[in-house]
């Protein structure tokens, strides 16, 4: 099958690449002419672990290339995703979808055969109708169905999580997009993946009530972890004990800093304006939502605390600025709430990222970047972990007592074990983790 990827950002990258992967033939577009420059030279705009050999391997079978103009391909593809950013609008929190309709506007122009147009982007419940409606202003005599195919790759899993996925969801009532899309996935099928088709509204809203629940799961359990530290409870163990019942399950019970990224901020908010816009108020992901909100405003407030109550003067170290571990991506980081804070408290901050610092250096311009984790800790007042990169595991607390100041350390990710900072002379402020060490 032949394909064309608008959008050549996380989602439109990695599936570009792993449709390539199973045989495809795939053109990632991309307004963005310094991404399909560097692309073409061979080099990955972002870091997502493994997707340079993937890349590299796919274009010199012939099967992946890039390209700046959506004509090169979109009228030989059986398949055209839209794969372009819906962040928040400005203002009042709707996934901005003009972005989405600009391309689907550039693809109507462009079809000439049948042709599934599909959004892989994260769009609102209504969206496919309204590219269909455009879709029939500028394509009348063309064969065409709109499809929606929401991605739940995770930034730093990508590929995995697209080539094993727990579920594929497609979202038509056409036959022949139906097996279109078959096709496309057909080493899934083979493998046994769930592939659900449903109708294009409840695909879309599958995407935002995903996002919403594990949302919800996240700010559930940083209450609790609040509530741990004011009853002598340790929340690791509340998370494992309510996690070991099948029910609830392990995953997305880690206590923490509130949850950041390109999608659960932007995600919830635009499933509480749709439902708002339908008179039916979503309150739990509202809670979920003001709850996360208050919880990145706090963090900053926790590392005072630790300070001494005051950070004028004082020099803070951290590690991790990425939202999470494994991604370059700031979108929304909990990082962007703590810095500023702290330097208006007064401190000032030596930070170190193993991949985020150059999109760091651009949201959060005032602080010194390190080339390692040792380096930020030179002189510092306090310690603090915000991403729980695998190199911050195993921290070297001999030698990082020695250079910073005091040994305080500030684990917001609960990646340290009850007792082992202490017994290297630390003070250990983790996250819900109530009673004496
Ligand atoms: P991104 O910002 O990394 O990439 C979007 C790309 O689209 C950019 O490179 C931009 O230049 C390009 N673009 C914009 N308009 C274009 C046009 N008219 N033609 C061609 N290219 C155009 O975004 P992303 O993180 O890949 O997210 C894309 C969508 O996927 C969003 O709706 C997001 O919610 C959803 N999503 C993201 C993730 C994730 O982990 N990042 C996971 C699942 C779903």
């Amino acid at each position: 099958m032949r394909v064309t990827i608008v959008g050549t950002g996380y989602v439109g990258l990695v599936s570009g690449a792993c449709f390539s992967e199973f045989g495809h033939h795939v053109t990632c577009v991309d307004v963005n002419d310094e991404k399909i420059k560097a692309l073409k030279a061979g080099d990955i705009p972002i870091f997502e672990p493994g997707l340079d050999s993937l890349v590299d391997r796919n274009v010199k079978a012939g099967r992946l290339d890039f390209s700046t103009r959506l004509a090169d391909s979109v009228g030989a593809s059986d398949a055209v995703f839209i794969a372009v950013g819906t962040p928040s609008r400005r203002g009042d929190g709707h996934a901005d979808l003009s972005y989405v309709m600009k391309a689907a506007e550039e693809v109507a122009s462009l079809l000439y055969g049948y042709t599934v147009v599909v959004t892989k982007s994260t769009v609102p419940v209504g969206t496919g109708a309204k590219i269909e409606e455009i879709l029939m202003e500028h394509a009348p005599d063309k064969e065409w169905d709109v499809a929606s195919n929401p991605e739940f790759l995770r930034e730093g899993a990508a590929i995995t999580d697209f080539m094993h996925p727990d579920r594929v969801v497609v979202g038509t009532t056409s036959e022949r997009a139906r097996n279109v899309m078959k096709e496309l996935y057909r080493p899934l099928f083979l493998n046994e993946t769930p592939v659900m088709f449903t109708r294009r509204e409840s695909a879309e809203l599958i995407k935002y009530a995903a996002n919403a629940f594990l949302a919800t799961k996240i700010s559930f359990i940083n209450e609790m972890a609040d509530l741990c530290e004011q009853l002598g409870a340790d929340v690791q163990d509340v998370a494992k004990g309510i996690g070991l019942d099948n029910r609830i399950g392990k995953k997305f019970l880690h206590a923490g800093p509130g949850y950041g990224g390109s999608c659960f901020p932007k995600d919830t908010l635009a499933l509480l304006r749709t439902a708002q816009q339908v008179g039916t108020p979503l309150r739990i992901v509202q809670a979920t939502v003001d709850a996360n909100d208050n919880r990145k405003r706090a963090m900053a407030d926790r590392i005072i605390a630790a300070l001494g109550g005051s950070a004028k003067g004082k020099r803070v170290a951290m590690l991790g600025l990425t939202f999470k571990p494994n991604t370059d991506d700031m979108r929304d980081s909990p990082s962007l709430d703590i810095v500023p804070a702290l330097l208006k408290a007064g401190a000032t901050i030596h930070a170190y990222d193993p991949e985020g610092t150059a999109e760091a250096k651009k949201l959060l311009p005032d602080i010194t970047y390190c080339d390692d984790a040792y380096a930020c800790m030179n002189g510092a007042d306090i310690l603090v972990i915000v991403t729980e990169w695998n190199q911050f595991r195993a921290l070297d607390f001999d030698r990082a007592g020695d250079l910073l100041k005091n040994r305080i350390l500030v684990d917001l990710r609960n990646i340290y074990a009850r007792g082992e900072p202490q017994a290297k002379g630390f003070e250990y402020y983790g996250i819900g983790r109530g009673g004496a060490a």
